[in-house]
C-alpha cells in the first residue's frame, strides 16, 4: 500500500500486538505443571516443523478429525448395529461424547484439553465392524498370527494405515497422543513397540490426559448404553431400580419434575448420573493430585494412577457396569446380532485366506506370512454395512 506521495506505508492497525499469533507456550501457559505440553512433546516419528497458529496437540486433533478412519466411525456399531435405528450411538457419536466428558474434566484440572480431545476422538479408530463381537471374531481368526486387538489396531491406523500425507504413512501423531490411544497392551506387544510399550513393562502410568480419556470412555458408554438400552426396549426402568446410581437420580428427577415422563424423564436421570460421575472424578482426582503433588509429567508417569473416582462412586459405577453386562450386552437380541456379526467376519476372513486373490490388490501380499495381517487390516477397516455388502458379494449369487 502506498500513500499519496508514493511511499510504502506499513498497514498496521492499532492493537496488532494483542492479536499477534501466540506461541505454543503462550497457548498452553495456563496449564498446571503436571500437564502435557506441546513444546515438550517427545515428538513425532517423522520430525516436522512446528505448526503455526496451533499447538502440536491441536494439529493431532485436526489430523484425526480429517482421517478416513474417523469418518468410518459413523457407520460402525457401538452396541446396536447401524440399521437398527437412527438414534442409537455409533462409534462416532460415542467418541464425541467421550471427548466432551474428557474436555470438561481436563479443563477443571488445568491439563491439556487439546490432547485429551485428540486421544478421545482417536481411541476407537481401530474398532472392527459390529462392535466387540466383530473384534472377538477377528481375534479368533488371527489367533495363530499374533491376534487382533482394537487398541493396537487404533495405533496401526494412526501410525501406518492412513494414506494422506506425502512424507509418511499414517498421521504421524505426537508420542503423547499415541501413548493415550494405546490403553492396554500385552507384555509381548509392549516389547515390540519400543518407547511406546515401555510403560507396560515398567508399570508406569501414561499422562493425566490419557488417564482422563480412559475414564471418560467408561462414563460415556455406561450412560449412553443405559439410554440406548431403554430406547431399544431391551432394558426397562423397572429393571434399573436395582442400580443405586440410576435409582437415586431417577427419584430426584421425578421429585424435581413430577409432571415429566418417558424419554424426558430418562434424559433428566442420565444427565444427573453423568454430572455426578464427572464431578466426583474431578474432586477425587484433585485429592490425588494434592496427595502425590506431581511437579511434572514425568512425576505423573511414576505416580500411581491419579485419575480415579472416589471409592463410593467407583463402586456405584461398577454396579451399573455389571448390570449392563448382565442385562444388555448378554440380552438374547444383542447375542443374535453378535452371532450374525461373527458369521460375517469369520466368513470374510476364511474366504480371503483361502484365496487372497479375492482381496483388493492393495491388500494382497507376496509374502504369505504377512497376508493374514493385511486381511485383518482390510476387515477391521470396514463399516458394518460395507462388511455385510462384501459378504454378500462373496457368498450370495443374485439372479437379477
Ligand atoms: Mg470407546
Amino acid at each position: 500500500m502506498t500513500d499519496r506521495r508514493g511511499d510504502d506505508v506499513k498497514h498496521e492497525p492499532a492493537g496488532t500486538a494483542e492479536i499477534a499469533v501466540p506461541t505454543q507456550e503462550a497457548l498452553e501457559a495456563h496449564l498446571a505443571p503436571y500437564a502435557a505440553r506441546s513444546a515438550q512433546s517427545r515428538g513425532r516419528r517423522y520430525p516436522e516443523a512446528a505448526p503455526s497458529a496451533r499447538t502440536e496437540f491441536q494439529r493431532d486433533r485436526d489430523r484425526i478429525v480429517r482421517s478416513t478412519a474417523f469418518r468410518r466411525l459413523e457407520y460402525k456399531t457401538q452396541v446396536f448395529v447401524n440399521h437398527e435405528g437412527d438414534l442409537f450411538r455409533t462409534r462416532l457419536t460415542h467418541s464425541l461424547e467421550v471427548a466432551q466428558i474428557a474436555r470438561s474434566v481436563a479443563r477443571n484440572l488445568r491439563v491439556n484439553e487439546d490432547l485429551v480431545e485428540a486421544i478421545s476422538l482417536a481411541h476407537d479408530l481401530g474398532h472392527t465392524p459390529f462392535g466387540h463381537a466383530g473384534q472377538d471374531a477377528l481375534n479368533e481368526c488371527m489367533r495363530e498370527h499374533g491376534g487382533f486387538e482394537h487398541n493396537l489396531q487404533s495405533l496401526a491406523v494412526v501410525d501406518d494405515l492412513e494414506e494422506h500425507y506425502g512424507a509418511f504413512n499414517g498421521l504421524n501423531l505426537c508420542f503423547e497422543t499415541r501413548e493415550g490411544i494405546l490403553k492396554h497392551c500385552s507384555r509381548e506387544n509392549a516389547r515390540r513397540l519400543g518407547a511406546l510399550g515401555e510403560r507396560f513393562l515398567q508399570g508406569r502410568q501414561p499422562s493425566i490426559e490419557a488417564q482422563i480419556a480412559n475414564v471418560a470412555d467408561e462414563i460415556a458408554y455406561n450412560n449412553h448404553d443405559v439410554d440406548d438400552g431403554l430406547r431399544s426396549g431391551l432394558l426397562t426402568v423397572e429393571q434399573l431400580a436395582e442400580v443405586e446410581l440410576w435409582q437415586t437420580h431417577y427419584e430426584t428427577a421425578r421429585r424435581d419434575y413430577p409432571q415429566i415422563e418417558g424419554r424426558r424423564l430418562i434424559h433428566e436421570t442420565v444427565r444427573r448420573i453423568i454430572n455426578t460421575l464427572i464431578v466426583d472424578l474431578i474432586d477425587a482426582t484433585r485429592l490425588n493430585l494434592i496427595r502425590h503433588a506431581p511437579a511434572s509429567l514425568d512425576d505423573v508417569r511414576s505416580a500411581p494412577a491419579l485419575v480415579a473416582h472416589s471409592e463410593t462412586v467407583a463402586a456405584q459405577a461398577a454396579a451399573l457396569k455389571r448390570f449392563l453386562f448382565k442385562n444388555l450386552y448378554r440380552h438374547y437380541r444383542v447375542m443374535r446380532m453378535a452371532n450374525k456379526a461373527r458369521r460375517v467376519v469369520v466368513g470374510l476372513f476364511d474366504a480371503f485366506t483361502d484365496d487372497p486373490r479375492l482381496l483388493p490388490p492393495s491388500y494382497q501380499s507376496t509374502d504369505a506370512a504377512q497376508q493374514p495381517r493385511l486381511i485383518a487390516h482390510y476387515i477391521a477397516g470396514m463399516t458394518d454395512r460395507y462388511a455385510v455388502k462384501e459378504y454378500q458379494r462373496l457368498f450370495v449369487i443374485e439372479d437379477n
